[in-house]
């Protein structure tokens, strides 16, 4: 974003036409950028907090995390995926090309509601990735190109600012967008994939009683507090794309003035 907004100031200093509904569409992006951005933070501040307070209950069934997320993997008859550790913090994901999931250090072998809930989430993946939920399939399906475009659009939109500043072809930028169309889609995707995967967490944590009363209400509002941070990286996202967007569009303009 640094980036982008080093881009931005180049390229306004080569406009000598005022374009009125393009700079307010602009200012309208660059202050829904600043909600969004303080929206992000807020949510990061959430779910560490939320973990954290959740990590300090202990859940009265005793159950470590990994034990329940093993027990819900065979009770969905689903034996074929390893649960194991993983180092850091709330890097707790399912793999799918290896069919394991990974515990991070604060989930495995924790008893605490908070790792509970995460752990029955990624068991939540697992279970989608079993049943060939299709939002998952193909998020699955074009991870690939998004790799690629969420590391190649950001130097790209660098590189289309120098040749837009030099007044050259539209075509790095355009590119960019391409590119960081499909970051847009993966991020839209990813959306009913987490949501779906915390309330299979809830309801299954609930059917076999892994958690129950309070304890449940602690654990959606870990997931929930998790899911938050998804709808910030979307909106980001979208603003972003907006953003080269607004710039080619712009530079359209002028050629046309
Ligand atoms: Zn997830």
């Amino acid at each position: 974003m640094i980036m982008y907004n080093t881009c931005v100031l180049l390229a306004r200093t080569t406009q000598t036409v005022p374009h009125i509904s393009l700079s307010f569409f602009d200012m309208l992006l660059s202050i829904a950028f600043v909600i969004v951005a303080v929206f992000s933070i807020s949510a990061q501040f959430s779910v560490n907090s939320t973990f954290k307070k959740y990590s300090g209950y202990v859940s009265r069934r005793g159950y470590t995390a990994d034990e329940v997320a093993r027990q819900l993997l065979i009770n969905a008859g689903i034996y074929d995926v390893r649960v194991e550790p993983i180092r850091g913090n709330l890097t707790d994901h399912y793999d799918p090309g290896s069919k394991t999931l990974r515990l991070s250090q604060s989930v495995y072998g924790s008893r605490s509601i908070a790792a509970i809930g995460v752990a029955a989430h990624e068991t939540g993946h697992a279970i989608q990735h079993n049943e060939g939920y299709s939002p998952l399939s193909l998020r699955n399906t074009i991870f690939p190109v998004v790799n690629i475009g969420s590391k190649l659009a950001m130097p790209l939109v660098f590189v289309g600012c120098l040749f837009y500043y030099f007044n050259f072809s539209l075509i790095v930028l355009e590119v960019a967008a391409m590119l960081f169309s499909f970051v847009v889609i993966f991020h839209l995707i990813t959306l009913p994939v987490e949501f779906n995967a915390s309330s299979r967490a809830i309801a299954l944590l609930d059917r076999y009683s892994f958690l129950d009363g309070d304890e449940l209400n602690g654990a959606k509002k870990v997931l929930k507090a998790a899911a938050m941070t998804y709808v910030a990286a979307t909106a980001s996202s979208i603003i972003q794309l907006l953003r080269i967007i607004v710039m080619i569009m712009g530079k359209s303009g002028r050629r046309r003035d």
